[in-house]
């Protein structure tokens, strides 16, 4: 059989601990034996990062801006057990946060459904993609406490030097208070990633804030979407036959639960913080979850939400046998291959990319599965199996296809 040939690069950016190992193993035996692979390899393993001083990272951006779609491995973000552990230079950055600031992009999050690992919102029939704005508000406030009374007030001071002043409170006694901000430019692109990821994916958009209460802070979130979209999407979106739709957050979240899923829920950052670790869970198991961030200026960058899986990690060097879920990132290698089959005009490209996770769903329908969706699965007499032998199987499945 010939291979699937590529012809732009992907750009790759390979990881830590046990996802490096699933890594490999998806290469071998998922990709290569079928795609005549083109990519450009960056290493964003720690040590590499600390050998380069994580110049690494920021070439493995830029090559995104040039070629248009990364796929990404997990990666350890350094905390101070880490310095001690890979003997490190500086707590590097987290990667996703240096490639988030130079993409300037909104992540998108969706799990992987299958039969037999069943939602525990009944309705949920299709995924739920959750899209967080990831900048400002509580993320980048100032706090203080107040200790006795007095008036606390906001006050903007222009360039030339005009004050604009508005009372928080006038304290009676102690308490506290707190300051947040945004900016137009980081709200507009969050809308742009989010308007254009539904009519890329064919979903209806949701969006929601708490204007009734913010009537100028929310307010302002939900006129930059309305805006936007009656100028650039109204019409794009109805040719395309999706809608976009605002309500109040708690209305959102009531709404959720009874839907059936098939939308795409974009929040602000703290909704999308707080309810993206609901949306998951609700749907059975971080393993499945998919991730990609979109930039609005067109470049995507796929990856696994899940982290580097740390104790497998560990079980794995002892000798030990794992059975790590390589799902999210097996789609986050067919998510990279459809959009760049899609960018180059590849039509077997992205038709590789819908057969192997069809093939990964079929494995798992079929009983074969590893141990985190043993343990929560409704299908009875499943096998257990190993990280590569789960992968070993999807092979098989992949080539009966
Ligand atoms: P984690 O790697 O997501 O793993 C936490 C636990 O979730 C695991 O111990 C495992 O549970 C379960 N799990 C996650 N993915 C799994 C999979 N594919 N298959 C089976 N079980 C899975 O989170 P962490 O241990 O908190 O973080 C480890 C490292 O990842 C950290 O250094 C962190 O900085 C990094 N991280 C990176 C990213 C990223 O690159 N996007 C995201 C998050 C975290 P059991 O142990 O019970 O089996
Ligand atoms: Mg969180």
């Amino acid at each position: 059989m010939e291979k699937i040939k590529m012809t732009t690069p992907l750009v790759e950016m390979d990881g830590d601990e046990m996802t490096r190992i699933l890594w490999k193993m998806i290469k071998e035996e998922l990709l290569e034996p079928f795609v005549d692979l083109k990519t450009e390899y960056y290493d964003l393993g720690l040590e590499h990062r600390n050998e380069t001083n994580d110049q690494v990272t920021v070439d493995a951006s830029n090559a995104t801006k040039k070629y248009g779609v990364a796929v990404k491995c997990a990666t350890i973000t350094p905390n101070a057990a880490r310095v001690k552990e890979y003997d490190l230079k500086e707590m590097w950055k987290s990667p996703n946060g240096t490639i988030r600031a130079i993409l300037d992009g909104t992540v998108f999050r969706a799990p992987i459904i299958v039969k037999g690992i069943e939602p525990y919102v009944k309705t949920w029939k299709k995924p739920i993609t959750l899209a967080r704005h990831a900048y400002g508000d509580v993320y980048k406030a100032t706090e203080m406490q107040i200790p006795g009374p007095g008036k606390c007030e906001l006050v903007y001071t222009a360039e030339d030097g005009t004050e604009t002043r508005a009372l928080v409170h006038n304290f009676k006694g102690a308490g506290v208070v707190q300051g947040q901000h945004n900016l137009d430019d980081s709200i507009e692109s969050f809308a742009k990633s989010c308007f254009q990821y539904a009519l890329d994916t064919k979903q209806d958009l949701w969006f929601a804030t708490k204007d009734t209460i913010s009537k100028k802070y929310d307010h302002h979130f939900k006129d930059v979407f309305a805006d936007m979209y009656e100028n650039e999407y109204k019409e794009k979106f109805e040719e395309a036959g999706i809608t976009y739709f605002y309500t109040l957050i708690d209305d959102a979240v009531a709404r959720v639960v009874k839907s059936e899923g098939g939308f795409i829920w974009a929040c602000k950052n703290y909704d999308g913080d707080v309810m993206s670790d609901l949306v998951a869970t609700a749907f059975g198991s971080l393993a499945m979850m998919t991730s990609v961030l979109v930039s609005p200026h067109g470049y995507w960058e796929y990856e696994a939400a899940h982290g580097t899986v740390q104790r497998h990690y560990y079980k794995h060097l002892k000798g030990e046998e794992t059975s790590t879920n390589s799902m999210a990132t097996i789609f986050a290698w067919s998510g990279a291959l459809r959009k760049r089959g899609e960018l180059d005009n590849l039509p077997e490209l992205a038709a590789f990319a819908d057969k192997l996770e069809k093939a990964s769903i079929q494995t798992i329908e079929d009983g074969k599965m590893t141990k985190d969706l043993a343990l929560i699965t409704s299908l009875e007499n499943v096998e257990v199996l190993s990280s590569l032998d789960f992968i070993k199987a999807v092979r098989a499945t992949l080539e009966a296809m």
